[in-house]
């Protein structure tokens, strides 16, 4: 930052651990998931260890002229819960607390999915939430929050009914539907990191389902087939399953065509929806298993080699055409290739269901009419060099570009693409007007702010 910061007064006014380059565990506490940049670094981070202490620092850092940014699991995909000024590590912030009588969840701002799970799986109580262990409560649920059981419980932001927010002058605000309802408006997938700091937030669980998943896998030369039928399999489905259907390939091997679902029924009424596809063409693995619920949630764990990447969206309220799939399927094929394993591809989520009985404008989440998320994505290593990463950005924004011809420009804000163009539009679509008049009232000073700030 080219100044003098005196970061032992901040020491001094909080009970959390202040950490500076070189010191043991700064790297995990502010590091970004997404490698592609490992090379911003912040000048120091504050690991908390209260609610108040988010506080003290966010004055702090105002009065210091420091830029102070809030950091729950870091996994953004644009990197943007780390900079090159104070960061906020919520880590701490991990008390969940259930009320088995009311259902309703109590989670510090802080918690990552994996003491989230731990804490509900006893009383058997859930709500939508993330697959991967380290992603935090903060940024999936201001963004929204998609889960496999979205198209039966909705969002994670849907089932939000409070949360505590410090603000750029360190107070705290509560905010559900009646106090602060604009604040709280705007918490329900507008996005983190854009109004404050959100300590904690209290969620209506409900009753866990006994489920039962899939694991379908099928040849690249069966992908046209697999494809279309599988669109019509999820076309008809019951809220009660939702898909991610996916072609991906890494580099010197052919693609694998996939499909993992949840169903929130039995593994018979599965196999059933399943058996166009099934017929389609032979897949070369297919397990399908009566599960727990919380069976079900480590089947789908997402399993990553990390590294760098990005990913682009887009959405479509209908099946691909096959003219789509055939565009999506040569970009695969032509991918530039990289040192990663998880390479690149492309796939449909299915939404619908309860994500699409809530109005537009009920909460800041504005994709209401969405039954298949088009996400495509590409890896790679830092150690592949800058040509690889140039080239792998440049073969995912010609895919992105060609499948406009498919599927509408409404991206996932959680999917969050840096290079992403007319993003207002994009993230937001017609609830952007009302998140600015938000941010002018709580944030008018924009402490919080990175390059795709509200
Ligand atoms: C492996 C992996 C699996 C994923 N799985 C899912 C999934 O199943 N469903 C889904 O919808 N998305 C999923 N995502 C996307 C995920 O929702 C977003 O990346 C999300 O922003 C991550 O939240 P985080 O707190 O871990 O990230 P961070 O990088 O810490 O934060 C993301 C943004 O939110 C802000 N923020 C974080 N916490 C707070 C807070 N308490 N108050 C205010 N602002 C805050 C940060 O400043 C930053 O702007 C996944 C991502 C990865 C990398």
């Amino acid at each position: 930052m080219g100044r003098v910061i005196d970061w032992s007064k901040l020491g001094g006014l909080v009970d959390g651990f202040v950490r500076l380059p070189g010191d043991p565990g700064f790297d995990a506490a502010s590091r970004p998931f997404n490698r592609r940049f490992a090379d911003v670094r912040p000048a120091a981070v504050l690991s908390v260890a209260s609610a108040a202490d988010v506080g003290k620092a966010i004055v702090w850092a105002r009065e210091n002229d420091v830029p102070v940014v809030a950091r729950g699991g870091g996994h953004s995909y644009a990197g943007n819960s780390v900079n090159t000024g104070l960061v906020l590590d919520l880590r701490g912030l991990d008390e969940v607390r259930v009320d088995p009588a009311s259902e309703l969840v109590t989670v510090g701002g802080g918690t990552r999915m994996a003491t989230l799970y731990a804490a509900l799986e006893p009383y058997d109580l859930a709500f939508p939430a993330g697959n991967a262990d380290d992603v935090a409560i903060g940024g999936l649920v201001l963004g929204g929050g998609v889960a496999a059981v979205s198209r039966s419980f909705g969002l994670t932001c849907d089932s939000l009914v409070e949360t505590d927010v410090v603000l750029a002058d360190g107070t705290t605000l509560t905010c559900d539907e009646t106090h602060n309802a604009d604040l709280f408006w705007a918490c329900r997938g507008g996005g983190g990191g854009n109004f404050g700091v959100n300590t904690s937030f209290t969620f209506q669980a409900r009753p866990v389902i006994a489920s039962s998943t899939c694991l379908l896998l099928w040849r690249r030369a069966d992908a046209p087939d697999v494809l279309a039928v599988m669109q019509e399999v999820m076309e008809r489905a019951p809220d009660e399953f939702a898909a991610r259907i996916g072609v991906s390939r890494a580099a010197d091997e052919e693609a694998v065509v996939s499909v993992v679902g949840w169903h929130l029924g039995p593994a018979e009424e599965l196999r059933e929806m399943l058996r166009p596809a099934l017929a389609a063409a032979e897949p070369f693995r297919a397990d399908i298993e009566d599960r727990t619920y919380w069976e079900a949630k480590d089947y789908l764990h997402h399993n990553t080699a990390g590294g760098a990447f990005a990913v682009r969206t887009r959405s479509t309220p209908k099946a691909l055409p096959d003219a789509g799939l055939t565009t999506a399927l040569a970009a695969v094929d032509a991918w530039p290739g990289s040192s990663n394993p998880d390479g690149a591809g492309f796939a449909l989520f299915t939404w619908g269901g309860a994500i699409n009985r809530v109005p537009v404008a009920e909460t800041a989440f504005p994709h209401r009419d969405v039954l298949f998320l088009l996400s495509m994505d590409t890896s790679w290593h830092t150690a592949d060099g800058p040509d690889v990463a140039r080239d792998n950005l440049a073969w995912l924004t010609d895919l992105h570009e060609r499948m406009g011809e498919f599927a509408s420009d409404a991206a996932y804000v959680n999917f969050t693409d840096p290079d992403l163009p007319d993003w207002r539009a994009a993230y937001h679509g017609p609830n952007y007007a009302r998140l600015a008049e938000v941010k002018r009232r709580y944030d008018p000073d924009r402490v919080f702010r990175f390059p795709q700030a509200i």
